[in-house]
């Protein structure tokens, strides 16, 4: 149990440890695909973006500028007479509105990058934003803050001492704050006489998930592969060990009721022998009558043991020599509970119904009446009333049916699927009370699939069992 544990354990440990190591490959993968879609991407707009100037002698801008410029100029003189900072704060506000709108409608660069990327065969969706990090008004020399991002405020905090003036905050470090799917096309700083402004041009592309997935596909579906395949592997090698551990106990515990019911028989036997040696048993003759047919019975169910044993380990290595031949399968039926009646000194209360309709079977007799005397000795041993046997024979398309229902014990659900395995003995029940060796079903069972038939249980724990022989006939 322990040592089932340990193996259950180690499995799931590695199954985990193998599907972390391949998330992560899988992440590295994803994490470099984005970059190199980022970098390529980012070159394309560049190179639009130079080829704008070359051709156009504008970066898409030049009308927003303009329009930033007059309004500009005009704040100045309103912010001028305005004394009261809520208004002031309200007139600021409006001016930021202003220039973004006027930023993201009157420039003409996203649609020349969109003539580009279709030019170059590049169709790929995109939406494109500003982001402003900074607007100033300018009055002379005076700098009259509207807006400042906090990215951009943090940005430049270590720069005491700079003037602003031609400085150009490192690019590197807005990429990074940016969003994953999100690229900087253009980062630009503008300034007239009325105003000054920082602002980025960023371009995004929905389908880029889309794409990284089309080209991550075949790493990704061969990771799931392998990883399937080792869980399908391990779980195959813990089923087969369990198997295995489940024989093993089913010959161990074989082995014990073997030697349990030798003994029975051979022990009898022994004391039998020591009575006859007895000097009073020696001169009264009905006794050692008695004795000796004693042992002359023990000997028999001994010899029938250890013939019984034999004979399985002979059909795992040949089949099954049957000698069959036509017989009134009513007729045999009737022989064989009878004989078992007798046999068993009426140890149950026994009924048979037959309706055979007169049909023949091939039969060999000898497996046939052992097929039937396990089933009945069965319903008689596993009994804890008076048993009581209702035998049924009919016919059904081309095949006989015999069903042997008895009032014994019964067996649980998960032991019926078990019953015709070799060795198998329910767990259910005291062992010792019921003794044998977990052979006679096994023995029912290649019986009648040698004789191309089958054999069916039903049975509910407490109220009895029904086993169905079907044989073609
Ligand atoms: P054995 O009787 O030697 O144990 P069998 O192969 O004949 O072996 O039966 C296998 C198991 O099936 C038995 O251990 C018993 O638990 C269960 N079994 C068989 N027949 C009956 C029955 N008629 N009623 C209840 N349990 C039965």
């Amino acid at each position: 149990m322990k040592k089932r544990n340990t193996i259950l354990l180690l499995g799931i440990l590695s199954i985990i440890i193998l599907i972390t190591a391949q998330v992560i490959i899988i992440r590295g993968v994803w994490k470099q695909k984005d970059e190199m879609f980022n970098l390529r991407y980012r070159l394309f707009s560049q190179d639009a973006l130079v080829r704008m100037d070359r051709q156009l002698s504008t970066d898409g801008f030049d009308t927003a500028r303009l329009l930033i410029s007059i309004k500009s100029e005009q704040a100045i003189k309103e912010i001028a007479e305005i004394k009261d900072d809520s208004i002031l704060a309200k007139k600021k506000k409006e001016v930021f509105e202003y220039v973004t709108y006027v930023l993201n409608t009157q420039q003409d660069l996203s649609q020349y990058l969109s003539r580009d990327f279709e030019r170059r065969r590049i169709d790929k969706n995109f939406n494109s934003k500003i982001i402003i990090n900074r607007f100033e008004l300018i009055n002379n020399d005076q700098r009259i803050p509207v807006y400042i991002s906090e990215e951009f405020a943090n940005r430049r905090a270590p720069q005491r001492n700079d003037t602003l003036r031609g400085s150009r905050p490192p690019r590197s470090s807005v990429i990074q704050l940016r969003r994953n799917s999100e690229i900087l096309v253009k980062g630009d700083r503008s300034e007239d006489n009325f105003y000054r402004m920082d602002f980025d041009y960023i371009i995004d592309f929905s389908d880029k998930q889309k794409v990284i997935l089309g080209e991550t596909a075949a790493s990704l579906a061969l990771s799931i592969f392998s990883i399937l395949l080792v869980v399908t592997l391990f779980l195959i090698t813990y089923k087969n060990l369990m198997e295995e551990k489940r024989l093993s106990n089913l010959k161990t515990d074989f082995i014990n009721n073997m030697t349990h019911e030798l003994k029975t028989p051979l022990s009898t036997i022994t004391v039998a022998g020591k009575t006859l040696e007895l000097p009073l048993i020696r001169t009264n003759e009905s006794k050692i009558l008695e004795t000796a047919k004693l042992i002359g019975k023990q000997s028999v169910h001994l010899n029938q043991l250890i013939n019984m044993i034999l004979e399985i380990s002979m059909w795992e290595r040949t089949q099954f020599q049957l000698e069959k031949k036509k017989v009134k399968i009513e007729e045999v039926m009737n022989d064989i509970v009878e004989s078992f009646k007798s046999g068993c000194g009426n140890c149950a209360s026994l009924t048979q119904k037959y309706n055979f309709k007169g049909v023949s079977v091939d039969l060999d007799t000898i497996y046939f009446t052992t097929l039937i005397n396990n089933l009945l000795s069965n319903a008689v041993k596993y009994s804890d009333k008076d048993p009581v046997i209702d035998i049924e024979g009919f016919t059904v398309d081309k095949n006989v049916c015999i069903k042997v229902a008895d009032n014994g014990i019964g067996i649980n659900k998960n032991d019926q699927k078990h019953v015709f395995d070799k060795f198998y003995r329910a767990s259910t029940g005291n062992i010792h009370k019921y003794k044998g060796l977990g052979l006679g079903l096994y023995y029912v069972k290649k019986i009648a699939e040698a004789h191309g038939g089958d054999v069916t249980v039903s049975s509910k724990p407490g109220k009895g069992s029904i086993f169905t022989v079907t044989l073609p006939y």
